[in-house]
C-alpha cells in the first residue's frame, strides 16, 4: 500500500524519525491490514521516503523499517540488520558478557521489537501484531545471521490481551519456544558474573540488561559498604555489589521467586549467603520498617518499575519517587551513597535530577549528584523516544 503524509511528518521521516502517526496520514491507497508493508512517497515529487509496517491497531500507524533509500523488505534485509546489530555489540563480548540486548527496537531498525541474547538462548519480544506476518522470514534470517540453540517468543502485555486474540488467530503464546528448548532457566555472563533467569516467565525478557553499566559503577563503589538493593528483582545490583566487596547486601522485593533467584545467583558466583539478607515486602513498607529499626547502609540502590508509562500517571510517579527518596535518606550512613534510577521515558534526565534533589531538600537533606548515566551500547538511542533509563549517583552534602 502507498501513503502520503503531512509536511511535518515528511520532515520527521527525512530526519530519521521512525514513526508515522495516524493523524499525519493524508492519503492511503487502500485499507491496510496489520503488518502490510506501507510505502510512503513525498507529496511533491512522488519520491520514496520510507517503508514500514502498517499497524491499524496503533496510533503509531506506520513503524518505519527503511527510510531514504528504497530496499526490498525480505530475509536478506533482516539478515543485514541483524548482522549490523550484532557487530555493534561485539565490544560487550570482549568484556566477558554473553547476555545483552541484541536488537533494541527502532534504534536497530526493528521497530516495536526487541531481541535479547542469554548465552545460547535468544528471546524475541514483540510489541505489535504487525510483526507476525513477517515472523517466518525474521526467524529464518536469525538462523542465518546468528548462532543460538533456542529461541523463545515473548509477547507484550497488549499482545497477551484477550482483545487481540493472538493465541487463537496466529497460534502464538507468550513464552512459546520457536526453536529448540530453552529449559527452565537460561544462563549467561554479565561483566564476568554468572546469572540465570527464567526467560519464559520473567519480567520483560527475563533480565534487565539496561542496567549493566550502572551495576558496574555500583560494583566500583561497594567495597566495605553495607548495601541495600531496593526493587532487587533477581539481584543484578546485589551480585555486582558483592563482587565489589560489599560487606553485606539486603535485597528488598515484593516477589519471592525473584528473591529465590537472587539467592541462586549469589551462590553460583561463590559468595557466602551469610553476606545476604532478603526481605520480601512492598518497597515503601519495607523501607519504612528499616527506618524504624534504625538500620543504616553505606549504599542504597533504588530501581523501581516504570511508574509513569502514560502521561496520566505522571503525578503519581512524581509522588512515588519523592516518597522513595524520603524513605531512603534516613537509611544512609554518614558517607552513604544513594543510587536512584528511573526507567520512565516520560521523565527526562534533567527533570529527574531536579525531582530527586528537590525531594531531598524538602526532606531536609542536601543531595549532591556526582555521576549520572543512561543505557549501555546495546540500547542505542537512535531517536529521542528511545531514551528511557537514567541513574543518579548521589551523596549527602555536608
Ligand atoms: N533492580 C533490578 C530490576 C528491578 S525490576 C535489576 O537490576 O535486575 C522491578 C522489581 O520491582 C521487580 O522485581 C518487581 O517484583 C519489584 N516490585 C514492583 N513493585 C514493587 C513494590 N511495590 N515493592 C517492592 N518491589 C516491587
Amino acid at each position: 500500500m502507498s501513503l502520503r503524509i503531512k509536511p511535518a511528518a515528511e520532515r520527521a521521516l527525512r530526519q530519521g524519525h521512525p514513526w508515522v502517526f495516524e493523524e499525519s496520514i493524508l492519503k492511503q491507497s487502500h485499507l491496510g491490514g496489520t503488518g502490510d508493508l506501507a510505502v510512503i512517497y513525498d507529496r511533491d515529487k512522488n519520491n520514496f521516503l520510507a517503508v514500514g509496517l502498517y499497524d491499524p491497531l496503533s496510533p503509531i500507524r506506520v513503524k518505519v523499517l527503511q527510510a531514504r533509500q528504497p530496499r526490498k523488505i525480505n530475509r536478506q534485509f533482516f539478515i543485514d540488520r541483524l548482522e549490523a546489530a550484532q557487530e555493534k555489540r561485539n565490544p560487550l563480548i570482549s568484556q566477558g558478557t554473553t547476555g545483552y540486548r541484541l536488537a533494541y527496537g527502532e534504534s536497530d531498525g526493528f521497530p516495536a521489537l526487541v531481541l535479547d541474547r542469554y548465552g545460547e538462548t535468544l528471546v524475541l519480544k514483540l510489541y505489535t501484531t504487525a510483526w507476525i506476518a513477517h515472523l517466518r522470514e525474521l526467524v529464518a534470517a536469525m538462523q542465518e545471521a546468528l548462532e543460538f540453540d533456542a529461541l523463545v517468543l515473548r509477547l507484550s502485555r497488549a499482545l497477551q490481551s484477550d482483545r487481540l486474540n493472538v493465541a487463537s488467530l496466529y497460534g502464538l503464546r507468550d513464552g512459546q519456544q520457536l526453536i529448540g528448548n530453552a529449559g527452565e532457566s537460561a544462563q549467561f555472563v554479565e561483566s564476568g558474573l554468572l546469572f540465570a533467569t527464567d526467560v519464559r516467565r520473567g519480567h520483560k525478557t527475563g533480565f534487565f540488561f539496561d542496567q549493566r553499566e550502572n551495576r558496574q559503577r555500583v560494583r566500583e563503589l561497594a567495597a566495605g559498604r553495607r548495601v541495600l538493593d531496593v526493587f532487587s528483582y533477581t539481584g543484578g545490583f546485589a551480585v555486582y555489589a558483592l563482587a565489589g566487596g560489599a560487606r553485606s547486601v539486603l535485597a528488598l522485593d515484593v516477589s519471592q521467586p525473584a528473591l529465590d533467584a537472587l539467592r541462586r545467583n549469589v551462590a553460583s558466583n561463590g559468595y557466602e549467603q551469610t553476606r545476604v539478607e532478603t526481605l520480601r515486602a512492598d518497597a515503601f513498607a519495607g523501607l519504612r520498617a528499616l527506618g524504624e529499626a534504625r538500620r543504616k547502609f553505606g549504599l542504597v540502590v533504588v530501581d523501581p518499575p516504570a511508574f509513569a508509562n502514560r502521561r496520566a500517571n505522571m503525578g503519581d510517579a512524581v509522588l512515588a519517587y519523592r516518597r522513595l527518596v524520603e524513605l531512603a535518606l534516613p537509611l544512609l550512613a554518614e558517607d552513604g551513597i544513594l543510587v536512584m534510577s528511573s526507567c520512565s521515558s516520560r521523565i527526562g534526565l534533567d527533570p529527574f535530577k531536579e525531582l530527586i534533589t528537590r525531594s531531598a531538600a524538602v526532606a531536609g537533606h542536601e543531595l549532591e549528584i556526582f555521576a549520572s548515566s543512561t543505557h549501555g551500547l546495546d540500547h542505542p538511542i537512535g531517536f529521542p523516544e528511545a531514551a528511557y533509563l537514567k541513574a543518579l549517583f548521589c551523596r549527602l552534602g555536608s
